[in-house]
């Protein structure tokens, strides 16, 4: 027997975990092969055998119950010394390597053996197709050329099934980095809409900014022709912001400007879109909404922005309102908008104007 030290045997040993057969459920094509050996070289008992470390194991086996044996008691792995060549004992009573073995002396009473070693291309021995019987016998040239022909066979499925297990392998890698290609591109996905977000917002007020609003005005205005529901539109301006800026200074009017946003947000309803239309300029657009609702909307603005706490002095603002039944674009609702507001500022500033287009 090869001293499982010896580095061949340590080579053998690899080759044959390597095929992660070892202790594997019975197969069909490996059954198939043992019962040809069986019905070929007709004897009772048929096994492949594989030689591990310090047993064998049977991938498949008729006419024994056993799984494994011992290797100090194996046959095969006598066999095995001599890859090449079927070894045949024909009465093991006679053979001195034998005669003492538990499985002559007792049960399954080996009387004859013979076993065609499973030959890997890297030349190791990993075990043998056998057949055994009870009595003493010898093969014909055609049975041991047969039984030769069925190691070979079992060898290709040995290796197939390592190829399988390597594609599998693949496939696992493939599909892990698919996911990692998903994950980046739903990262980017998100990066992108972030990014959108903020081109879209006034980084001082949160408010949407101009571009935001000019998008958000046009779909409101399409869908209020489309539902035939008129929509208001509120433009929203401090009053004597420069000054303010002139006597406190830049920062403390960008606080301002804060306050003022918080404070027309906080009139206004969830469906409502508040921005930011430039400078101390604010735009409410209020959908679905009639003209005497809209003022009251304004009227409360008005009157939130004069009690905003924190300033350095009160601030009032000058609202336009302006009225969508009737108007064309939306660039004619922010005209009238606009025009509302200066007519309010016209008119002594923290105010609420109309502007109607002559009809
Ligand atoms: P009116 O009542 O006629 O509207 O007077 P006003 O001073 O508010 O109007 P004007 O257009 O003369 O001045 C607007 C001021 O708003 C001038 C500008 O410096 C200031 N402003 C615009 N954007 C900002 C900003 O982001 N931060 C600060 N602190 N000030 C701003
Ligand atoms: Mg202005
Ligand atoms: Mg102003």
């Amino acid at each position: 027997m090869l001293d499982p030290s010896h580095s061949e045997e340590k080579l053998r040993i690899e080759d044959l975990r390597s095929f992660k057969i070892l202790d594997t459920p019975a197969e069909q094509a490996y059954d198939d092969v043992v019962k040809l050996a069986s019905y070929i070289c007709d004897t009772p008992i048929a096994l492949i055998s594989l030689i591990d470390e310090d047993r064998q194991w049977f991938k498949a086996r008729v006419g024994l119950n056993a799984m494994e044996t011992p290797r100090g008691q194996a046959f095969c792995a006598h066999a095995i010394l001599d890859p090449d060549r079927v070894m045949e004992v024909p009465d093991t009573q006679q053979d001195a390597r034998f005669v003492d073995n538990p499985l002559v002396t007792g049960d399954p009473g080996i009387r004859f053996y013979a076993g065609a070693p499973l030959l890997t291309p890297s030349g190791a021995a990993l075990g043998t197709v056998c057949v055994i019987d009870r009595v003493p016998r010898k093969l014909t040239e055609r049975q041991s050329e047969a039984l030769q022909a069925l190691s070979r066979q079992v060898v290709q499925l040995l290796a197939l099934r390592r190829v399988n297990a390597e594609l599998e392998l693949v496939t696992k890698a493939q599909t892990l980095r698919h996911q990692q290609l998903e994950n980046q591109q739903r990262r980017i996905e998100e990066l992108n809409h972030d990014l959108q977000e903020q081109t879209l917002t006034d980084p001082l007020t949160a408010l949407k900014n101009r571009r935001a609003f000019d998008t958000l005005l046009s779909h409101e205005f399409a869908r209020s022709l489309r539902s035939k529901s008129p929509l208001c539109l509120l433009m929203v301006d401090a009053d004597h912001f420069k000054a303010y800026n002139d006597a406190f200074g830049h920062v403390a009017g960008d606080q301002a400007l804060m306050f003022i946003a918080l404070a027309i947000k906080s009139q206004a309803r969830a469906y409502d879109h508040v921005a930011r239309y430039g400078g101390e300029e604010f735009c409410v657009i209020l959908p679905d909404t009639q003209l005497n609702e809209a003022l009251v909307v304004a009227e409360r603005i008005r009157d939130s922005i004069k009690s905003i706490h924190g300033l350095r002095r009160p601030m009032s603002a000058s609202i336009g309102v302006a009225y969508s039944e009737g108007i064309s674009s939306p660039k004619r609702l922010v005209e009238l908008a606009d025009r509302a507001m200066y007519l309010a500022k016209q008119g002594g500033r923290d105010r609420v104007e109309i502007f109607l287009p002559p009809t």
